[in-house]
């Protein structure tokens, strides 16, 4: 199933749509504001079991597997969920990443949370974020951008998943 490119510039940080919201929940209420965006794009909105997966995803430490999102909210029906991350995901605020355990994952797009990279467990399949940091990013730039360009290739973003064994199946 063929994915349309998401939005290229879903993201708006000139502020005079929102303000600057200062409440608690700031963070969250961003989120919700992008993805709420995002699916108007798509005449879609965000109803309370999208709100529900959008939270589910933005509290975890990495992309969840189908069980792992039913897991962290009881009463949700699978065949909902998984409706509605499609959804979700066509509207370009969902990243699903397989991995090679062949199950999929779900995670918030970049666009919403921020770049970062994974650690991808071979042993128990769990994957976890690994932040991006300005000097990672620097020497991945560096590396990428010399290999990209002898192809002929122009670089707009990368991922980088690390496959090795995590610190619960080392010891
Ligand atoms: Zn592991
Ligand atoms: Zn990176």
């Amino acid at each position: 199933m063929a994915r349309d490119h998401a939005p290229h510039n879903a993201r708006n940080d000139s502020g005079d749509d929102s303000g600057d919201d200062s409440g608690n929940d700031s963070g969250r209420d961003a989120v919700h504001d992008t993805v709420t965006r995002l699916l108007v794009a798509q005449s879609q909105r965000l109803t309370p079991t999208r709100r529900h997966i959008v939270d589910i995803l933005a509290a975890a430490s990495g992309p969840l597997t189908m069980p792992e999102i039913l897991a962290a909210q009881r009463g949700l029906a699978q065949s909902s969920v998984y409706r509605n991350l499609i959804v979700l995901e066509e509207a370009g605020a969902v990243h699903r990443m397989l991995t090679r355990d062949g199950l999929a994952r779900y995670e918030l797009a970049e666009d919403i949370t921020e770049h970062h990279h994974h650690l991808v467990c071979s042993t128990c399949g769990r994957v976890e974020d690994l932040p991006a940091t300005p000097a990672l990013e620097r020497s991945v730039a560096n590396a990428i951008e010399e290999a990209a360009r002898r192809a002929g290739f122009r670089t707009q973003h990368h991922r980088l998943d690390l496959v090795g064994v995590c610190s619960r199946c080392a010891t």
